[in-house]
């Protein structure tokens, strides 16, 4: 299988390989790759004060909104729990920051039944000569872990790591 059941976008596995795929398209093409993390702020409180299933339903309309932002060339999926990851083929740093900032407003201003109002994080890291997935990820979930430290509801990338 290549979904993720509850969301109906790719699931880890796919993602790897997928990303493994990319990175060697890259290599030799020499064109950009960027990837985007994202993750859910402060999500264990929808399931404490709403309920598992309610956490269930603002992730489906996360994937909606993801599917949405999305275009062709990006391939979307489910990293894990409330984690999600855009891999963005022959697209440049500044352009991945943009998307990601694109869908950090739009999960920001969305309404989720119940809940109301909720915001993600976003880590953004883009191909370098000599990557290879594992450094590429390292990147964009060191910019992830500063947008959380930093306050969360924010798009941070590899450019601006200390
Ligand atoms: P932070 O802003 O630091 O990311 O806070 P957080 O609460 O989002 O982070 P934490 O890692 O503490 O909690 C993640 C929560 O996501 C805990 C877990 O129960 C919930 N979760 C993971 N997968 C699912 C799922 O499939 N469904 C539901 N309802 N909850 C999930
Ligand atoms: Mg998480
Ligand atoms: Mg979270």
């Amino acid at each position: 299988s290549i979904t993720d059941r509850l969301t109906g976008l790719f699931n880890r596995g796919k993602l790897d390989q997928a990303l493994a795929l990319e990175l060697s398209r890259s290599d030799r093409n020499a064109r950009p790759l960027s990837v985007i993390l994202m993750d859910l702020d402060l999500f264990k409180q929808i399931n404490d004060e709403f309920g598992h299933s309610v956490g269930d339903d603002v992730l489906q309309k996360v994937a909606d909104i993801l599917r949405q932002v999305g275009r062709d060339i990006d391939i979307v999926g489910r990293w894990g729990g409330e984690e999600f990851m855009l891999i963005c083929t022959d697209t440049t740093l500044e352009g991945a920051i943009a998307l990601a900032e694109r869908l950090r407003a739009m999960v920001a201003s969305y309404v989720f039944p119940e809940v109301g109002h909720k915001t993600a994080s976003m880590g953004v890291s883009s191909y370098r000569v000599g990557d290879n997935s594992r450094s590429l990820l390292v990147r964009a979930d060191n910019a992830l872990y500063r947008a959380k430290d930093a306050g969360r509801n924010q798009v941070q990338s590899e450019e601006s790591a200390p």
